[in-house]
C-alpha cells in the first residue's frame, strides 16, 4: 500500500475514504458542494476554446505522456486502487495497464478527428463534413474500476478537444484525483480536467445537467441511476452516453473444451471479485457436461484465497456491508428456490466486507439470482438440453451488456454468439474488455459505446458546410 491509514474524525468539509478490507480510513477528501460544482464548470468552460483550438497532435502528445506516466506509476496506482476499492493487487495492476491503454489508444485517435467531402447529386454544391468537440463534458464514474472507468471517458473527451468535470464515486475518489494529477504532469492545461469528489452526487450532477454550458453527460453506473440522469438530460436535450448494468450469460455447449471453459469462467466470474458490469452472472451448461464442469469449477473456487490485497489474496472484499447483505440474501433466496451449494471458498479472519466465493448448482432457470445483477463472487449454474430454449432464456432479460459462449465448433460458437442480444460477446474467451473495441450494451444496459473509434465520436458533434462551388 502506498497510503497511510489516518485516524480521528473527518476534518470539516471533507469525507473519509475507507479500505473495505480493513475498515481503516485511507484518507480524507474535500467534499465539494454546489458552489464548487459550478466553479468547476467555470474552469472547464474557460479552458474549452484554447484546448479545442490546439493542433490535434498537441492533444495527442498529452495523452501519450499520460499513458507513459500511468505505467511509470503502476505500482503506486495499483496500491491506491487496492486500498480504496479492496480488489487484489493483481487485479489492480491489471486495471492500471488497461486504464493506461485508453490514453494510448486515444492519443492515436486524437490525430484522426475524421471528416468527409462530397458533391451534391445535382452538382454545384460541395458538402464538407467535420467532427468538432461537443463542449464541456460531465463524466460520472462508479467505484468498481476507479482508474479505467475514468480514463475510458477522459481519454476520448480530451482527444476530441472537450474539457471535463468528473465526479468519481464517493467510495473511490483517490484514484481519479491521482489520474488527474498525472494528466497535469503530462501537460494538460489548467481547467481541462476538473475532478469533483462529493457526497452529494445527485446535487452536483443535477447542477451540471442544468448548466447550459455543459453539453454532454457520460455516465457509467447502475441502470436505475442512468434512467434518472436521462430524464434530467431530457430537459436541455443534453447529449448522453450511458454504460449501465449487466447480466451476462455464460454458455457452455456439450462439445466445448472444458479446460478452456473453466479457465474462462474463473476470469469472467471472479475478476474483481465479481464486481464488474461484464461479470458472468448466470451459467447455462449443457446437461451432458454439467456434472464435470461443476466439479472442476468447485475445485478451482476452493483454491481461491479471499482476504485483504496486502496479504496477496486473489479475492478482495465487496465495497460495503450493504453489498455483502445483498449477495448473501441472493444466495439464501436461490437455495430457498431449490439451488444447491456445490462449493464454497474459505473466509478470512478480517473485519472487512468479505463474502465467500460460492458455486450454486441445480439453480432453477427462473430463479431470481439468474435475473438480477449479483455483483459478487457467486457462480450459479443451470443446465439445458435444447439450444433454442436456452437462447430464449438467455435473451429473456432487460439487460444486454456482455455474454460468453464456449463451444468446440467455432461455427456453432459464432452462431450462438450472434443470437445473443448483447453488445459484447466473448467467443471461447472469458474477457471482452479492449480499448480498441466498442464497449457498450444493448437494451437497458446502455446507450453509445466507449473505446474504439466509436468512443471518440461520443464526444464530437458532426457539422457540415454546404459550399456553393460555382
Ligand atoms: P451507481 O449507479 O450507484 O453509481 C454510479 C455513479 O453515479 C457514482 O459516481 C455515484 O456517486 C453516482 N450517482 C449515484 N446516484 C446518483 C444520482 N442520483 N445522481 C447523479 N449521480 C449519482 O452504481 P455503482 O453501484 O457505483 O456501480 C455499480 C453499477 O455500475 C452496476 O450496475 C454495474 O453494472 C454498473 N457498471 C457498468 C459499467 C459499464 O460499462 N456498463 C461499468 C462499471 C459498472
Amino acid at each position: 500500500m502506498t497510503t497511510t491509514p489516518t485516524t480521528g474524525p473527518a476534518p470539516a468539509g471533507t469525507f473519509a475514504v475507507e479500505d473495505p478490507a480493513t475498515l481503516e480510513v485511507v484518507d480524507h477528501v474535500r467534499d465539494h458542494d454546489l458552489a464548487d460544482a459550478r466553479s468547476a464548470v467555470d474552469r472547464a468552460a474557460a479552458a474549452l476554446r484554447p484546448w479545442a483550438g490546439l493542433a490535434p497532435r498537441v492533444r495527442s502528445e498529452v495523452l501519450r505522456r499520460a499513458h507513459e506516466l500511468m505505467l511509470r506509476d503502476r505500482d503506486r496506482l495499483a496500491g491506491l486502487i487496492a486500498a480504496e476499492n479492496g480488489k487484489s493487487l493483481v487485479d489492480a495492476a491489471g486495471e492500471v495497464t488497461y486504464a493506461a491503454e485508453f490514453f494510448r489508444w486515444f492519443a492515436e485517435e486524437a490525430v484522426r478527428p475524421g471528416g468527409d467531402y462530397g458533391e451534391s447529386p445535382a452538382g454545384g454544391t460541395r458538402t464538407v463534413v467535420r467532427h468538432v468537440p461537443v463542449g464541456v463534458a460531465a463524466l460520472v464514474t462508479p467505484w468498481n474500476f476507479p482508474a479505467a472507468m475514468a480514463t475510458r471517458k477522459l481519454a476520448p473527451a480530451l482527444a476530441a478537444g472537450c474539457t471535463v468535470v468528473l465526479k468519481p464515486a464517493a467510495e473511490t475518489p483517490l484514484t481519479a484525483l491521482a489520474v488527474a494529477r498525472l494528466l497535469t504532469e503530462a501537460g494538460a492545461p489548467d481547467g481541462v480536467v476538473n475532478v469533483v469528489p462529493t457526497t452529494d452526487a445527485a446535487g452536483v450532477v443535477g447542477a451540471w445537467l442544468a448548466d447550459e454550458r455543459v453539453r454532454k453527460i457520460s455516465f457509467t453506473g447502475s441502470t436505475a441511476v442512468g434512467r434518472l440522469l436521462l430524464r434530467q438530460a431530457a430537459d436541455r436535450v443534453v447529449n448522453a452516453s450511458m454504460e449501465l448494468g449487466g447480466n451476462a450469460p455464460f454458455i457452455v455447449t456439450e462439445d466445448a473444451d472444458l479446460d478452456a471453459a473453466v479457465a474462462g469462467a474463473m476470469v469472467a466470474k471472479f475478476r474483481n471479485g465479481g464486481q464488474a458490469c461484464t461479470a458472468a452472472n448466470r451459467f447455462y451448461v449443457h446437461s451432458d457436461v454439467a456434472f464435470d464442469f461443476t466439479a472442476r469449477i468447485v475445485a478451482e473456487v476452493e483454491k481461491l484465497t479471499t482476504g485483504p490485497a496486502a496479504d496477496g489474496c486473489a479475492i478482495g472484499p465487496l465495497i460495503s456491508r450493504a453489498a455483502v447483505e445483498r449477495v448473501e440474501r441472493a444466495v439464501a433466496d436461490a437455495v430457498a428456490e431449490g439451488a444447491r451449494v456445490a462449493g464454497r471458498g474459505a473466509l478470512p479472519e478480517a473485519p472487512g466486507h468479505f463474502v465467500a466465493p460460492t458455486v450454486l448448482a441445480d439453480v432453477p432457470a427462473g430463479a431470481a439470482i439468474m435475473r438480477e445483477e449479483i455483483f459478487g463472487p457467486v457462480l450459479p449454474i443451470t443446465t439445458w438440453s435444447e439450444e433454442a430454449d436456452m437462447v430464449d432464456l438467455v435473451n429473456d432479460t432487460e439487460y444486454g451488456l456482455a455474454a460468453y459462449v464456449y463451444a468446440g465448433d467455432l461455427g456453432r460458437a459464432m452462431r450462438l454468439g450472434e443470437q445473443v442480444e448483447a453488445g459484447m460477446v466473448g467467443v471461447n474467451r472469458g474477457l471482452v474488455s479492449d480499448p480498441a473495441a466498442p464497449f457498450g450494451g444493448f437494451k437497458q444496459s446502455g446507450l453509445g459505446r466507449e473505446g474504439a473509434r466509436d468512443g471518440l465520436r461520443e464526444f464530437q458533434e458532426t457539422q457540415y458546410l454546404s459550399v456553393d462551388w460555382p
